[in-house]
């Protein structure tokens, strides 16, 4: 057998998770540097500069240059101040916090994270998501390591935008499906399996508490609840992500709901009004149509319906000729590549029409 190595998240989850900054970071220097969002840094700042005094300096606040591109990274990285610090703090959403890492790695300086909204998993991730400077997707770049520590302050995520947490919800289900069905009848190695078997925890507390803690995101509220989803979204989908993609092939990290996402986003209209997590929700239904899991289908289907999550291709502003225009692409991308069974576009044509047939009875 040949060796191995696994390197898994490590953080802390809180209304106080700032206050262990002090106990963890000192271990790695003295001097940090804030890459971030603009936004996610005027809502962080004044809690971690109180967090950190005084044992360590944050010697600036540095945009992250608004897409998590090549271009962006090599700027960042070649900055004077990057080079005097002796980590880096990255604050803000996915693609702040994966640019971030990207510096890390470049640099060769540990970077910690501090997630301000709870959309996707990149504060606990060993990937970051590239972007071209005009924000067209790339590839996923893998690091050996996730950051050093996330320190996951859920008061700052529940007075963040609902939206964020919404979509986010989407995208975290939809783990659960599609390493299920991308893996069924192969013989899985340990890490794979753990990946796989995980994933029921990126699905369970998504419908148990995901309802209320919308409301309690819309009412500022730092509830059980929402700690229980944000823990979903970013530490069980990234322990799954660093799982399922160790050895990079086949890919279970990914299924028919993202390549329903992925065809989609042939037009335009849907990623300038609707949100990457939305629209997966939409493919998951699909997803769970065509692999006969009708059970599974109403459950979802009913969790999307209370939640203001799609239903329908008309949620997300897509016509029926649209969506027959892309059926065919559908059926090619790599997210279905490995698959139990071929996805074909007979399947989709009847998947959609179930979906449509079932809206139209439950509005009887
Ligand atoms: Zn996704």
């Amino acid at each position: 057998m040949d060796n191995y190595s696994m390197f898994l998240p490590s953080y802390t989850i809180g209304p106080g998770a700032y206050e262990t900054v002090k106990e963890i970071c000192p271990r790695y220097g003295k001097t940090a540097v804030v890459i971030g969002g603009h936004r996610a840094m005027n809502a962080a700042r004044e809690a971690l500069d109180a967090a950190v005094r005084p044992d360590i300096k944050i010697l600036d606040y540095i945009w992250f240059g608004g897409e998590c591109s090549y271009g962006n990274v090599n700027t960042i990285a070649a900055d004077k101040t990057i080079a005097k610090a002796d980590m880096i703090f990255a604050v803000g959403g996915g693609k702040a916090v994966d640019t971030a890492k990207c510096v890390g790695e470049i640099t060769g300086k540990p970077v910690f994270s501090f997630p301000t909204i709870a959309s996707n998993c990149s504060c606990c991730t060993s990937v970051s998501i590239m972007y071209t400077s005009e924000g067209v997707f790339v590839e996923p770049h893998f690091f050996e390591k996730p950051p050093v520590h996330a320190f996951i302050n859920t008061k700052i995520i529940s007075e963040s935008p609902v939206k964020y947490m919404w979509a986010g919800m989407g995208d975290t289900y939809a783990k659960f499906y599609e390493a299920r069905i991308s893996s069924r009848g192969d013989t899985l190695e340990h890490f794979t399996a753990l990946g796989v078997e995980m994933s029921g925890m990126c699905a369970a507390p998504i419908f148990m508490y995901g309802q209320k803690a919308l409301e309690d995101n819309r009412r500022h509220e730092n509830s059980y609840e929402l700690q229980q989803v944000v823990l979903a979204i970013t530490v069980s989908t990234a322990m799954v992500s660093i799982f399922v993609t160790r050895d990079h092939t086949p890919d279970y990290n990914s299924g028919l709901a993202h390549a329903v996402f992925y065809a989609l986003t042939a037009f335009p209209l849907l990623e300038e009004n609707h949100l990457h997590g939305e629209v997966v929700a939409l493919g998951v239904l699909i997803l769970l149509i065509a692999d006969k899991q009708y059970e599974e289908f109403e459950r979802v289907y009913n969790f999307n319906r209370v939640t203001g999550l799609p239903i329908s291709i008309f949620d997300v502003e897509i016509t029926e000729e649209q969506l027959k225009s892309v059926l065919p692409r559908m059926t090619t991308l790599s997210d279905v590549r490995h698959y139990p069974y071929e996805v074909t576009v007979p399947m989709l044509e009847e998947a959609f029409s179930y979906l449509e047939e079932y809206n139209k009875k439950r509005r009887e």
